[in-house]
């Protein structure tokens, strides 16, 4: 194709609520096999792609813990939901054709690989998609979190943060109309304000090590492709 290819590695990084669809809860697996599709028509580029998917469609551990559950076996409830939505995710991309493989932070030897960094290396560069499950295999921490980790040391040159609006704003566009979006933003802007975008130990982990983090629409449909070449709205903070 003619089309300039701007990234070689990603991570899409999606909350568990982008699977549950209109559902107040759980797996939607239209809304997941549309995801499929948009991940799918990137990785037709060549793009290596890395995936983190959370858990707050099935549980969040502070959630659980705000109910009088211990708060280290909440998150461990938390990662394992995370598995179950990267499972999911693997099906459908595999019904379109992709090789893929879930890995796991927490090993579950006869369901999904043991996260070993170099292993995981080479699946990408065999172009198959990897979805890191279980965060980051500790309590107290965040998929945005695992996110960060695992882009980094996958090489990846940037996180694209795939949510229900089109970008990072200064207040809350559903309540604001007078929100405005930011093209660009810095990470201690990010952090000062509290805008929002990830937790204040992903931005840090992020801004320490000069990872960008696009945030864009995962509504609109081509929207991951087109961000990837440039187009459309996004906010990327940097
Ligand atoms: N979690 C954790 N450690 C991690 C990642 C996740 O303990 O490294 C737990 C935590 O309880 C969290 C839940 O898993 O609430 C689901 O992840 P998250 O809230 O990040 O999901 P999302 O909001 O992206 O759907």
């Amino acid at each position: 194709t003619g089309e300039k290819r701007r990234y070689d590695r990603v991570l899409l990084k999606i909350s568990g609520e982008a699977l549950m669809g209109d559902q107040g809860y759980g797996l939607n697996p239209p809304t997941v096999q549309r995801i499929a599709a948009e991940v799918k028509s990137v990785h037709d580029l060549g793009v290596e792609i890395c995936m983190v998917i959370g858990g707050g469609n099935i549980f969040r551990g502070l959630q659980g813990s705000a109910q009088g559950m211990e708060r280290t076996t909440a998150d461990y409830m938390g990662m394992l939901a995370t598995v179950m939505n990267a499972l999911a995710m693997q099906s459908s991309l595999e019904e379109l054709g992709i090789h893929t493989r879930v890995i796991s932070a927490i090993p579950m030897d006869q369901v999904c690989e043991p996260y070993i960094r170099r292993r995981a290396v080479r699946h990408l560069e065999k172009k198959r998609v990897c979805i890191f499950a279980a965060g980051t295999g500790n309590p107290y921490f965040t998929t945005d979190t695992a996110a960060t980790l695992r882009a980094n040391e996958m090489s990846c040159q940037a996180i694209f943060k795939g949510t229900k609006v089109d970008g990072v704003y200064d207040r809350d566009p559903k309540i604001d109309p007078e929100a405005r979006r930011y093209a660009e933003v810095s990470y201690d802007e990010v952090l000062q304000k509290h805008l929002g975008v990830m937790d204040a130990s992903a931005i840090a982990l992020a801004r320490d090590n000069d990872l960008p983090i696009i945030v864009f629409s995962l509504d609109e449909p081509g929207g991951f492709r087109g961000i990837l070449a440039g187009e459309g709205t996004f906010t990327i903070v940097r």
